[in-house]
């Protein structure tokens, strides 16, 4: 027997960060930033207009009111995107698109809602101190300016910056490729009709899921039957493609537990009864230096394994502080009894009132129950020398991924 936390230190030192690989933008998406990204100019690049109006000198229309409008002669169109140099004269105006640069001489853009829209010569009715409705060349981003640390995980906001200091391509640590497959001559694909004995195979589909949550890219791979020579040929057509294997199923003590005789003494795959409830069998170990986790074949055993020690190692893979999923600290609602020496997982409903975090254990806690995983929002981590837990005492609470 060990630990939970002997478990994780196994795995943890023993699976390695994800050699960088230069992408295309929009391929880095979800993936881990390898490098920082930094500015090479100002942004924005050039002092321009923020709104359609007029460019002036703002000394100019000082005096314009509602009543008494200040005629100034128009001398030009500026459009964002115009390339040419242009200026105005004191006593001049240059219509202004917004984004387009603003022009030698003027200090102030005045909104078109300001004017009566001229051509020639255009009335404006308001006046605008130095400055107004100029973005400022810098004064978003300076040049030089880290705009994404190395570390960030790459989304929407986090693209859109890198687009917008000119960079095309990014080196990042990719989204770790990690297949998923279950084993069992009982299960059945979803869709399929059952015959007496067979259920639907539920754990892929499930633990596939939980990679892509982890930041992962999932592939769920046809159920393997409970044959060792079919055991095997998966893997080992899996290697080649995978950064990591999630096994379910076949690592009890019964007389079909495949994964297990297959794997044991291969690569440095070891089997372990852990001190944790649910998810007490579990393997891993590297093949091929691949990582292979075996989580075990009751669905929330499977679930929980897969947050407790596939996800640090998923994270860990891309650069990011192996962590748990994040956790609060709720009081508890009811009383809990707790087996001793098992660290404990129990599903829960975890719920904020009035400044404070309230958790419920669910009522159904077999392993097999994935009914109660499905409504819970929260897993309740009591530790191993607790076996009792009084109502109004505070708890460790996971949240899961919503
Ligand atoms: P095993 O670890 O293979 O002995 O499986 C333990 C229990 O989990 C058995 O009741 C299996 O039928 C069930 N089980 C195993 N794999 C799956 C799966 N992929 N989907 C749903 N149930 C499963
Ligand atoms: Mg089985």
């Amino acid at each position: 027997m060990r630990t939970v936390d002997e478990h994780l230190a196994d795995i943890l030192g023993s699976v390695a960060v994800l050699p960088p690989l230069d992408l295309a933008l929009l391929e880095a998406q979800g993936a881990v930033l390898a490098e920082p990204v930094s500015a090479p100019v100002p942004l924005p690049p050039f002092d321009n207009s923020a709104m359609d109006g007029y460019a002036v000198v703002a000394a100019d229309i000082a005096a314009a009111t509602e009543t008494d409008p200040v005629a100034l002669p128009v001398v030009g169109d500026i459009a964002a995107g115009d390339t040419g140099v242009s200026a105005i004269r004191p006593g001049l105006t240059a219509r202004i698109m917004t984004g387009a640069p603003l022009p030698a001489g003027a200090d102030a853009v005045i909104p078109v809602e300001w004017t009566d829209g001229g051509n020639a010569t255009v009335l404006i009715s308001r006046a605008a101190p130095p400055g107004h409705y100029i973005r400022r060349a810098g004064e978003d981003v300076s040049a030089g300016q880290v705009v994404v640390a190395a570390g960030t995980r790459l989304a929407a906001p986090q693209l859109g910056m890198i687009a917008a200091v000119g960079r095309s391509r990014v080196t990042v640590r990719p989204r770790p490729r990690v297949v998923v497959v279950a084993t069992g001559d009982e299960l059945r694909e979803p869709g399929d009709p059952l015959a007496p004995g067979q259920i639907w195979e539920s754990n892929a589909y499930m633990l596939t899921a939980a990679v892509v949550e982890a930041g992962g890219v999932g592939y769920r791979q046809a159920t393997v039957e409970d044959e060792p020579g079919r055991v095997l040929e998966m893997l080992e057509d899996q290697l080649a493609r995978a950064d990591a294997i999630v096994t379910t199923g076949g690592v009890s003590m019964g007389t079909r537990d495949v994964v297990k005789e297959v794997l044991s003494g291969t690569g440095t795959v070891g089997f372990h009864k852990v001190r944790m409830r649910p998810g007490k069998p579990q393997g891993f170990g590297l093949l091929q230096g691949t990582p292979v986790f075996t989580l075990p074949g009751n669905p929330v055993s499977a679930y929980v394994s897969f947050q407790v020690f596939v996800r640090p190692a998923l994270r860990a893979m891309q650069g990011l502080e192996p962590e748990p999923l994040p956790k609060v600290s709720a009081v508890l609602a009811e009383d809990v009894k707790s087996p001793p020496g098992l660290r404990h997982y129990l599903r829960a409903e975890l719920s904020f009132s009035n400044g404070s975090h309230t958790v419920t254990a669910a009522e159904s806690q077999g392993s097999h129950q994935l009914g109660s995983l499905a409504s819970a929002n929260a897993l309740i981590e009591l530790p191993e020398d607790v076996e009792a837990v009084p109502a109004g005492s505070h708890v460790e609470v996971m949240r899961l991924p919503s």
